[in-house]
């Protein structure tokens, strides 16, 4: 059964976004948008309104939207971040800040904010962050002050100011975090309210399209049913519920963002002559510039995928799974878009050619809903703790897994990925031992090489699926089930090498030199085998190269 909706549906809204983008946003129009810092208010309300609708997908069918699934939303969510990551964004921050009314709120709350945004086209905007408050949410000083009369509780003052708030100027709805007695709570705003203002549109370096700004509340006074769900202390509740979301729909903005710089890369380098022939037929060109990131951005695909089909099976929070997703794919998206100016040479760095612009506006991504540090330190700490229930068996498991992948689908990279899966836990196991996540430093690096093993992981799955022919009807195919292979090869190659190399300087530069055996600790990690299993990398980023250029 389809969950959400149907793929030629999906199809059609993505279609129609296009053609809304090519009319309304053409690239002169998004250049001098950015250069004139102009959130481009009225394009906006009509993609959320009657001429598009694209705020229908994140609403439930109940509530007059079409109920897109975590599937269709990673998908629009690519589509549009590859157009402009800031409109991106300020289609986004509606969801985001009607996320809480979606999970905490009651049916009258919902009905009441959710039906208007469905119907009416609101802009909304999600008030979390402080000036003093960003990573550690819980640091929030803005405070709901119950009101009483007659001893029953009527309603909140709220008081307090919230930074960096994405439609901060614009919106017309806002879900504002704020420390009621019992506990941090959201609480739903009018814009006109007495009391809250927003500050300038902030000078940002990228997402210039999209509105930024402070808002501050004196002494705002709100109505008892304004407190979402009704029930004071649920707010980080709440926000945790939807993280595997929201997560998943920024990890989507880098992935788009990402491949819509490699594809101004690509056909440059088909045109462009240098040395006597185009550079893409140069592998130090190829093979720097273009296709790693090609498959970086393939295995964040792969968990993206992964992921929002757990999510629409209903299988959990999925919270690790989405900060694993968001982790790799706006890191690949970033890198891959920086590479795609030095691909440019000189025309990349001009506004003109736009990779430039889109280097500045996937840069948010690895900040916000959650900094690249805070997604390592989630994920190594919720993988510690399997590694610790498993004594030391979550990865050699996985390992196991991808072992038995291999024995029936060779080619797919899957033995390799299988490496770096027995290397990670040992890596693991020797910092336990020698107790080095005292260290937050490693802790950290942890959490990097925890990611990119699941991602190799998910990659070689996602090319025995499409070697199966049963890829998701919904999935996005940029390479058939050969080109996916030497994607997913390549990526194990240089995933078990960095969990190796990586894990291997974190343990000895970590540890206690007394005890500490570089050679024993290379072995545990299997680095001469990792080493061995480096023979055709050359051969699969040739194959990647072909792929991408057409030439396979
Ligand atoms: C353009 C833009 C739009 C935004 N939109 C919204 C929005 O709509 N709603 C909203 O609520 N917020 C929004 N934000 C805020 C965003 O989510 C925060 O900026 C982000 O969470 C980081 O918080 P911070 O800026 O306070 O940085 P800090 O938390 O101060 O972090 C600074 C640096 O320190 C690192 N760091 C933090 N804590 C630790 C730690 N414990 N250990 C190691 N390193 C650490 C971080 O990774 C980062 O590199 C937006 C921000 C921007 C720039």
């Amino acid at each position: 059964m389809t969950v959400g909706l149907d793929p030629d549906t999906l199809d059609m809204t993505i279609n129609a976004i296009s053609e809304f983008a090519a009319r309304e946003l053409p690239e002169s129009v998004l250049i001098e948008l950015d250069e004139a810092d102009e959130f481009p208010e009225d394009i906006v309300r009509r993609m959320c309104s009657e001429d598009l609708g694209v705020q229908l997908l994140f609403i439930p069918e109940e509530l007059n939207g079409m109920g897109g699934s975590a599937f269709d939303i990673y998908r629009v969510c690519e589509h549009l971040a590859g157009i402009d990551v800031g409109v991106a964004t300020a289609v986004l921050a509606t969801f985001l800040g009607s996320d809480p009314v979606t999970v905490g709120g009651t049916p009258e709350q919902k009905k009441r904010w959710i039906g208007r945004i469905a119907d009416e086209g609101l802009l909304m905007a999600y008030g979390a962050t402080e000036p003093q408050a960003g990573s550690d949410l819980a640091a929030l000083k803005t405070t709901a002050v119950p009101i009483e009369r007659d001893g029953e509780l009527v309603g909140y003052t709220i008081t307090g100011a919230k930074q960096w708030i994405s439609n901060g100027g614009v919106a017309d709805l806002y879900s504002i975090l704020a420390l009621a007695p019992g506990g941090p709570t959201w609480f739903v705003l009018e814009r006109d309210t007495e009391g809250f203002s927003h500050g300038k549109h902030e000078d940002k370096h990228g997402i210039r399209l999209s509105n930024t700004a402070a808002l501050f509340l004196d002494d705002v006074e709100v109505d008892v049913d304004q407190l979402v769900g009704g029930v004071e202390g649920q707010g980080l509740v709440q926000a945790q519920l939807v993280f595997g979301y929201t997560r998943l729909m920024v990890a989507a903005f880098g992935l788009g963002a990402g491949w819509a710089a490699l594809d101004r890369a690509v056909p440059y380098s088909v045109e462009r002559i240098q040395g006597g022939a185009p550079l893409s037929e140069k592998q130090g060109y190829t093979h720097k510039l273009i296709v790693p990131h090609a498959v970086r951005l393939e295995a964040a695909r792969a968990c993206i995928e992964e992921t929002a089909t757990c999510l629409d099976a209903e299988e959990g929070a999925l919270t690790t799974e989405g900060a694993i997703a968001k982790y790799l794919a706006t890191e690949a998206g970033n890198d891959a878009a920086d590479a795609a100016i030095q691909a440019l040479g000189g025309y990349g760095y001009t506004h003109e050619y736009l990779v430039e612009k889109i280097k500045r506006d996937v840069r948010i991504t690895t900040i916000y809903e959650g900094t690249s540090e805070i997604m390592e330190m989630t994920v190594s700490r919720d993988r510690w703790q399997e590694h610790l229930k498993t004594r030391g068996e979550y990865y050699h498991d996985a390992a196991r897994t991808l072992e038995a992948l291999h024995s029936a689908r060779p080619g797919i990279g899957a033995d390799t990925a299988a490496l770096a899966n027995h290397a990670l836990a040992a890596v693991l196991e020797a910092c336990r031992v020698g107790r080095l996540t005292r260290n937050q430093h490693v802790l950290l690096r942890l959490g990097s090489l925890i990611a990119q093993a699941e991602g190799a992981a998910a990659l070689a799955r996602r090319a025995d699926r499409a070697a199966a022919g049963a890829l998701p009807a919904k999935s996005k195919q940029r390479f058939d089930a050969a080109g996916l292979a030497a994607a997913s090869r390549a990526n194990a190659k240089d995933v078990a090498l960095t969990i190796a190399t990586e894990g291997l300087r974190l343990v000895i530069g970590a540890g206690d030199p007394a005890v500490t055996d570089p050679a024993a600790i290379a072995t545990s990690i299997g680095l001469a085998g990792i080493s061995a299993a480096q023979a055709g990398l050359i051969a699969d980023l040739d194959a990647v190269a072909d792929h991408l250029y057409g030439r396979a």
